[in-house]
């Protein structure tokens, strides 16, 4: 009886450190970083993601998701890694099955390779703008980006200017004109874009800076 006690004690034993050991193996063991997105934008998230050689040891899934409250794509780290050291960080980007804006609905495949590189490219924006903060600093993004416009502009432009400065100009712009030329897409829709993200003519002013920074002087 008491021989039986033992070992039903000793096997509970065993299953607990067992638990620890694969938690502890799962917060600090090299991870086996990866891209991951569907077939259907392969072609422009590997393209996009080619502008950010720095994220290449960078877990990152780009998912599909039916609906996303009030955006089209959306960039944020992965709970469970959120304690974790920067470069062992996760992140996804959800991308909304159709793209919505306002009232006029495109899906996802019908928008051009082009316009879906640019808009990618922005969420590895908001990605490298992650990177740039440890975790306290996270949160604390997260909370002022919840409660106040003006950090959400700040954080929306830091992602443009990320893209752009990283080479991605071109693409940034031709999504930009997509929404603001598209005659379907509501006055609303593009005023919001105006208000939160870089115009045509502040990017332009950012692509002759970097290449000034990036000429060699004599
Ligand atoms: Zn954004």
């Amino acid at each position: 009886m008491l021989k039986n006690k033992l070992i039903k004690h000793h096997k509970f034993k065993t299953v607990i450190i067992l638990i620890c050991i694969f938690l502890l193996i799962n917060q600090f063991m090299p991870r086996n970083s990866k891209h991951i997105f569907p077939d259907a934008i392969a072609l422009e998230a590997s393209k996009a993601l080619s502008y950010f050689p720095e994220l290449a040891d960078v877990d990152i899934k780009f998912k599909f998701k039916n609906h996303i409250k009030k955006s089209t794509m959306q960039a944020q780290p992965v709970f469970s890694s959120f304690l974790r050291t920067r470069n062992k960080r996760s992140y996804v980007i959800l991308i909304s099955k159709k793209i919505k804006i306002d009232d006029k609905e495109f899906n996802t495949k019908d928008i051009p390779s082009n316009v879906m590189i640019g808009w990618l490219g922005h969420e590895l924006g908001h990605i490298i703008d992650y990177q740039n903060k440890n975790s306290l600093q996270l949160i604390w993004f997260g909370i002022t980006y919840l409660l106040s416009e003006s950090h959400i502009v700040e954080a929306e432009r830091a992602a443009d200017t990320f893209a752009v400065s990283h080479g991605m100009s071109d693409y940034i712009l031709e999504t930009k004109n997509f929404i603001l030329n598209h005659a379907d897409i509501n006055d609303s829709y593009k005023l919001r874009i105006k208000k939160y993200y870089l115009s045509p003519e502040e990017i332009m002013e950012l692509v002759k800076l970097n290449a000034k920074k990036t000429q060699p002087t004599d």
